[in-house]
């Protein structure tokens, strides 16, 4: 116990070193303290603190409010206010890049299937306890008071976080939202937590009803990407999805892979869908087209991104310059390198030097030839333009040669 008293004082003074509440937030919760409300930090912003991670996202709930409209007259007075959802009670905010939800205290019950048929009852004077029973996990319903720089741990999340535990808070109200399965999942392999036993059992209970199907493909797709994006071994959380039998693909093959794959985009800028992209494609790679596509229809519909996986599970990366050109009008050739490294299957100086040399690694090889050259070499608009052009550029991939000489070869082999 002793210990543990210590533990919070030293995290307190930590917490004052480098919990770096933005000002303009300070002023919002100076605000709210002099019109008599509550308001506590909670959720990922503490947690994430605690554990030293950067905090992106602010969630504060507000105690003592009587509605929605007095907490958005004092937010208004400092920023533009954007309404989350009415039902849920969730004011939002944004300001140089860093979201805050405001929320108040609110008992939830499940009435339907999707995750908007929950019945919403908004409390002002609820107890930190009661308000606090709807979130997750424990270690998600940590409550930071910052006037009193104290913590409020109604379900023991502090020693869950020292302990790297997973736990559900209340047994008969987890299984109503099935995001619960994922969040686990995602939250294990982010921090590299167990997942109590009893949280397990739950977790599983909730695979076997099928309330999965249920399930948005935005709200799957957003916890897959923090899986890949934010675990340091996504593969954790694949021995996860696949122990728990959430897709019909085992992705016991490609668990080094994956993780290859983030310690190759770890200190580089790579933007967020690209590097999804990639890890959907190894995860996919080699199984039945079927399930492939079955496995895409859950997670997301957006038909960019979906394409993008589908052309690069198409191709292999080939040695030779004329392939190289060629797989270059179609897929970035430097995402199947990256493909090919995450799998270590080929020795890849050769075509990366190739791709350099052609300046093709990433983008599509620049035609030679394009229309205001037929143009300036006599010929008059027509139908054989089309015919001109693919004959150039067929030119162009085949042999290494110059402008000039495939103007030249148009010359002979087209009439004016
Ligand atoms: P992340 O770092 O992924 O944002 P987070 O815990 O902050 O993690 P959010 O989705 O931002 O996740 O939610 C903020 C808080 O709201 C959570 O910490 C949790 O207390 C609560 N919460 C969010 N989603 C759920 C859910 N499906 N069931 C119960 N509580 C939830
Ligand atoms: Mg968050």
């Amino acid at each position: 116990m002793k210990l543990e008293l210590l533990l919070l004082i030293q995290k307190i003074s930590l917490y004052k070193q480098t919990f770096n509440i933005p000002n303009f937030l300070i002023g919002i919760l100076e605000d709210l303290k002099n019109s008599s409300y509550k308001p506590y930090f909670v959720g990922g912003c503490v947690r994430d603190f605690l554990l030293n991670k950067e905090i992106k996202d602010f969630d504060i709930e507000v105690f003592g409010l009587n509605s929605l409209e007095e907490l958005r007259t004092i937010l208004e007075k400092h920023t533009k206010v954007i309404e989350v959802g009415k039902t849920f009670g969730v004011l939002k905010i944004e300001e140089n890049g860093i979201e805050c939800d405001f929320s108040i205290p609110r008992v939830e019950k499940k009435v339907g299937k999707t995750h908007k048929s929950f019945e919403v009852k908004l409390f002002s004077d609820l107890s930190i306890k009661k308000a606090a029973k709807r979130r997750d996990f424990t270690i998600n319903a940590i409550y930071y008071d910052y006037f009193k720089n104290s913590f409020i741990d109604p379900f023991l999340g502090l020693k869950d976080l020292k302990k790297r535990k997973i736990r559900y808070i209340d047994k008969k109200s987890f299984v109503e939202d099935s995001l619960r399965v994922f969040r686990a999942i995602g939250f294990a392999s982010r921090f590299n937590f167990k997942i109590t036993k009893k949280t397990k059992h739950l977790l599983k209970d909730i695979v076997k009803s099928d309330e999965l199907d249920n399930l948005s493909r935005e709200r799957v797709f957003e916890e897959l990407k923090k899986l890949f994006l934010k675990s340091k071994k996504p593969s954790i959380g694949l021995k996860l999805l696949d122990e728990l039998k959430i897709f019909k693909i085992s992705f016991f093959g490609k668990y080094r892979a994956i993780n290859r794959l983030s310690k190759i985009l770890e200190n580089r800028e790579f933007e967020e869908k690209r590097a999804l992209v990639l890890f959907f494609t190894i995860l996919l790679r080699g199984e039945k087209e079927d399930e492939v596509l079955e496995f895409l229809s859950k997670i997301s519909c957006d038909k960019k991104f979906l394409s993008s996986i589908n052309s690069l599970l198409k191709e292999s990366l080939e040695d030779d310059y004329i392939s190289l050109k060629k797989q270059s009008l179609r897929v970035v050739l430097e995402d199947l390198i990256l493909i090919e490294l995450a799998f270590k299957n080929k020795n890849l100086s050769s075509i990366i030097k190739k791709c350099e040399e052609f300046d093709i690694l990433n983008r599509a090889l620049k035609p030679h030839i394009m229309g205001v050259d037929l143009l300036e070499l006599g010929f008059s608009p027509s139908c054989d333009f089309r015919n001109m052009l693919n004959f150039a550029l067929d030119l162009q991939i085949r042999e290494n040669i110059s402008k000039e000489e495939i103007k030249s070869s148009i010359l002979k082999n087209f009439v004016k």
